[in-house]
């Protein structure tokens, strides 16, 4: 099983995981926040078209997340797997017969990959995160959420490797330009994890057959890879994992698990 991201942030997200078993390949796309002829040319670059996508995974319907959901369900015919909650906060479009319901707890199979989607609190309708497995090893993907519930940690136990949200240095937001609702909404239970929340997960989630832990959805304005890197770096000494961080625009290579 591999992985790579093709951007990562609140300028847009998508997460690539495949799964290859003799000469079959079978591959998932998770969210899509990208306008369509980005996300082509990201593919592009990678070796790869929409056509080699199985099916797609929305986990929310902030634009970061959802962006050309209905170009790849219309124009190239592709799954799309998201919340009923959703689905309607985009208005419940037309999807031409390609959307597909996900709720929490309810396994989903895209040829060889399991998914498991689980509730996240985030300031949207029914957002949902996800697990993937391929019965064998475990990729956890966790960003936009305000707090971390015992359902998440719960979820996200066993893992072989994670994508995970480090949003934000608390110090930095609150001394960002950003508006008093903003800074509110974001450090809010419901808005996104800061770095000192990440890093109090992980260290509950750390396990020696953790093999790859990759930071995510950075704040632009509020965060620092440095910063990030520090926090990962001392939690993660003395665990075998490697550690790597998303880049906004350019997400991160493949991971082999
Ligand atoms: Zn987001
Ligand atoms: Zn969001």
């Amino acid at each position: 099983m591999r992985f790579c991201s093709l951007g990562s942030g609140s300028s847009g997200n998508a997460t690539l995981l495949e799964v290859t078993s003799g000469v079959a390949t079978s591959r998932l796309l998770i969210d899509c926040g990208l306008p369509f002829k980005h996300l082509d040319e990201r593919l592009a670059k990678r070796g790869l078209s929409f056509q080699d996508i199985d099916a797609v995974f929305i986990t929310h319907e902030h634009s970061d997340h959802v962006g050309c959901a209905r170009q790849l369900a219309v124009q190239e015919q592709l799954p799309i797997w998201m919340s009923r909650g959703t689905y309607s906060a985009i208005g419940s479009p037309d999807l031409a017969g390609y959307q597909r319901f996900a709720y929490d707890d309810e396994p989903i199979t895209v040829r060889d990959l399991y998914l498991h989607p689980f509730t996240v609190t985030h300031d949207a309708k029914e957002p949902l995160q996800l697990v993937v497995t391929d019965g064998n090893k475990r990729f956890g993907l966790l960003t936009d959420l305000g707090h971390v519930t015992p359902h998440v940690t719960q979820r996200m136990q066993g893992l072989h490797a994670m994508v995970l949200e480090f949003n934000h240095d608390e110090a930095l937001l609150q001394a960002s330009k950003y508006p008093p609702f903003l800074k509110q909404r974001i450090a809010g239970g419901y808005g996104h994890l800061s770095n000192a929340q990440a890093a109090n997960l992980l260290q509950t989630l750390l396990h020696q057959d953790l093999e790859h832990v990759v930071a995510a959805h950075l704040s632009e304005q509020n965060n620092h890879p440095d910063l990030v890197r520090e926090v990962l770096g001392s939690i993660a000494n003395g665990f075998s994992c490697q550690t790597h961080i998303a880049d906004a625009e350019s997400g991160f290579d493949w991971l082999q698990i």
